[in-house]
């Protein structure tokens, strides 16, 4: 392990436009469950949700045509207001500082890269943070979702209130994804962290990279390619991994 930790600050010496692609597993030292993780949200059993799969509780249709339950299962699952980043978030916002890090590709919702202080964020799945009325669009904090009396809540205007989350059956905002394959494929380095690589179309953009170093850091192994002598896979938590480097 402290070898290929030691290739991986001497990588990150050696580059100068590094990106960084993560998921859920970023934010899980912060106390957010992932996904896939033995104690993620797919593997908790809750009684009240039991009837629908996460991706019918986080879909378009839920909200559309089950909002009591979309809201229900968003309001228990999804508030990060009082989440702090770790040790990974930080760590990133000083490679910002550095001149070294080019951007951040999350498929997080919870906004805590933006929290920790980096800039440049392209957020492929939307954020809690960022709330609006489906009818005339007025922005809301995320409070006026959380903190509602309603079932659903809604807007003066009657409409309901939604988070600017990119639910399964949506598009992906343009402008985050036009960011994100732009950061890719200009970077000399990628670092891949905490994601299981299973959510599409945005593990698809990995592929734009064609920079020297590919860093993949996970808990578990992932089935990732990696070019002999360029490339490195490392197992274990991301924050206390980057709480190592300088
Ligand atoms: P995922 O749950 O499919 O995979 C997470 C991966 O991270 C797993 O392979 C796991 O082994 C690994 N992991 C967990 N903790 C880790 C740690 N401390 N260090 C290193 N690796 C760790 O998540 P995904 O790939 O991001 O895709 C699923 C979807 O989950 C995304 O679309 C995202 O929007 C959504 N999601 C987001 C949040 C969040 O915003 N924090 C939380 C849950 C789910």
């Amino acid at each position: 392990m402290e070898e290929k930790i030691a290739l991986l600050q001497k990588f990150i010496n050696e580059s100068h436009r590094i990106v960084f692609f993560g998921g859920a597993g970023v934010s899980t030292e912060s106390g957010v469950p992932d996904f896939r993780s033995k104690d993620g949200l797919y593997n908790q059993h809750d009684v009240r949700f039991e009837d629908y799969s996460p991706e019918y509780l986080l879909s378009h249709d839920c909200l559309v045509d089950n909002p009591k339950v979309f809201f229900e299962y968003y309001r228990q699952k999804m508030d990060a207001r009082n989440v702090k980043p770790n040790a990974a978030h930080n760590y990133l916002v000083e490679l910002e500082r550095q001149g070294k890090l080019i951007g951040i590709v999350t498929q997080n919702i919870d906004g805590l890269h933006q929290k920790a202080g980096s800039k440049k964020v392209f957020e492929l799945h939307g954020s809690t943070e960022r709330n609006y009325c489906m009818r005339c669009r007025k922005v809301f904090e995320p409070d006026a979702i959380f903190d509602s009396k309603e079932a659903v809540p809604h807007c003066d205007c009657g409409g309901i209130i939604r988070c600017d989350v990119t639910l399964y059956g949506e598009g992906l905002p343009v402008d985050d994804v036009e960011g994100a394959i732009e950061a890719i494929s200009s970077a000399d380095m990628m670092i891949i962290g905490g994601t299981s690589l299973r959510v599409y179309p945005a593990a698809s953009f990995i592929n734009y990279f064609h920079g020297k170093h590919l860093v993949v850091i996970n808990k578990e192994h992932l089935n990732c390619y990696l070019r002999p002598g360029q490339d490195l896979e490392i197992n274990g938590k991301i924050g206390e991994i980057f709480s190592k480097l300088k």
